[in-house]
């Protein structure tokens, strides 16, 4: 970060209303004067300021030198190259459009439930539990569906037993900021906090560490990034699914995203919707989004490939490896060489490049596809 004081004013202008905006909440979490508000409703993600002295775009405690909400942000200035430096000693290559990575592999639960539960492999679910019973984190920061679930909106939450873990597998295709949760977890108790989040949440801890924003970086114990091109609006559920093909979201059981949105639904029925019909719907906050691959995360996961029920795995740090290795070995995940599938491992850089295309000309050249 450059040494002149860069605070909300700087960020509000330069992200929050540029477009770069992805909604992590990062700035929200990381104030310590609690003056940014968050709104996750009417399809709008976005942080906002809650004082009203200087207005929506500056703030008073910037002003006296505040800078929290700079440090914590994923997409201020130069953030990719800062992230890498401090992640993996180096910016990524021309040609590292997944970002930095050790290990590529398949891997799935060896413990059926948390198999069948899982969204792909049930990897993310297992690596939670796992971290949990051997001391390395004592909550997570996930995703759980509001209510009974039956309207589909997914609020952020923390998960502190195997049960409430389990209870947050699977995938919503909506967005959902994680990171938000960051003060529930704490007035639990936390200290070693994992964060599950979409590939721009990724970017959170390790942005607010490398930039010093404070100490709620100090608790962030594990990272897990999902691969992801987009999410979804809310309204998506009413003005498509339902005015179109009648299916209402009450009904739904599970959904997943596998070249076609695919809708399980509680009677048993299983319908497709081509993801050409569903674009009109992809949020404000992903339409500029660089990251596909979640750059940034300890261990990043997907479930694009062939296999289905395995989860793609891409180990990025030492402590990503020696979680991987530990449960491999004590036989908690079951692994396979990613190898065997080298077309998922080409869809990933496939749409690792679509992505990094989407970024703008206005902000810096780094993330941008540069063709080696
Ligand atoms: C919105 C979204 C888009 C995705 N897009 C792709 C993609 O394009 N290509 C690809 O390969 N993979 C994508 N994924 C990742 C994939 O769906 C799986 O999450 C991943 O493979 C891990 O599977 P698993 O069985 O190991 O995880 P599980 O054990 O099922 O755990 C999944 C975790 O994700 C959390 N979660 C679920 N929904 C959300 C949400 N909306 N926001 C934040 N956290 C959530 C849950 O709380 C849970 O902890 C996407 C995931 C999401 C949520
Ligand atoms: S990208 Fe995240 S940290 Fe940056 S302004 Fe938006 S919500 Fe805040
Ligand atoms: S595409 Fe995914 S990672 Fe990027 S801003 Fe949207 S939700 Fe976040």
């Amino acid at each position: 970060m450059p040494p002149e004081k860069l605070q909300w004013k700087e960020l509000y202008a330069e992200v929050v209303t540029s477009g770069l905006c992805t909604g992590c909440a990062g700035c929200v979490v990381a104030c310590p004067h609690d003056v940014l508000g968050y709104k996750d409703t009417d399809d709008v993600y976005k942080p906002f300021h809650l004082e009203e002295e200087l207005g929506p775009d500056n703030c008073i405690h910037g002003e006296r030198g505040c800078t929290s909400c700079t440090r914590a942000c994923p997409r201020f200035r130069a953030w990719e190259p800062e992230i890498d430096q401090f992640l993996f000693g180096r910016p990524r290559t021309a040609d590292e459009v997944e970002g930095i990575t050790k290990d590529v592999i398949l891997t799935r639960a060896a413990d059926d439930k948390v198999h069948e539960l899982g969204q792909d492999g049930g990897l993310v679910s297992a690596i939670l539990i796992w971290a949990l019973e051997h001391g390395y984190i004592d909550a997570a920061l996930v995703s759980y569906l509001e209510g009974d679930g039956s309207t589909w909106k997914a609020i952020p939450g923390v998960a502190r037993t195997k049960e409430q873990i389990l209870e947050a597998a699977g995938s919503r295709y909506t967005y959902c900021s994680n990171p938000m949760a960051y003060a529930e977890a704490i007035e639990g108790g936390a200290e070693k906090i994992a964060l599950v989040g979409m590939s721009c949440q990724s970017s959170v801890p390790p942005v607010m560490t490398a930039r010093k924003a404070g100490k709620v970086a100090r608790k962030f114990a594990l990272n897990i990034g999902l691969l992801c091109s987009k999410t979804f609006e809310d309204a998506i559920f009413e003005e498509l699914f339902e005015a179109k093909y009648g299916l209402k979201k009450q009904d739904m059981k599970k959904m997943n995203i596998k070249g076609v949105f695919q809708i399980w639904m509680k009677n048993g029925d299983y319908h497709e919707v081509p993801l050409k019909e569903c674009h009109a719907w992809t949020r404000e906050g992903c339409k500029m989004c660089p990251d596909f691959a979640a750059e940034h995360a300890d261990i990043s996961t997907g479930g694009i490939g062939k296999y289905n029920d395995w989860t793609l795995t891409i180990v990025r740090t030492d402590l990503g490896r020696e979680i991987i290795i530990k449960m491999l070995e004590d036989g908690s995940i079951i692994g396979r060489p990613g190898d065997d599938d080298p077309g998922a491992i080409e869809l990933m850089r496939k749409l690792s490049k679509k992505s990094r295309k989407r970024w703008p000309e206005f902000a810096i050249p780094e993330p941008k596809l540069i063709e080696a």
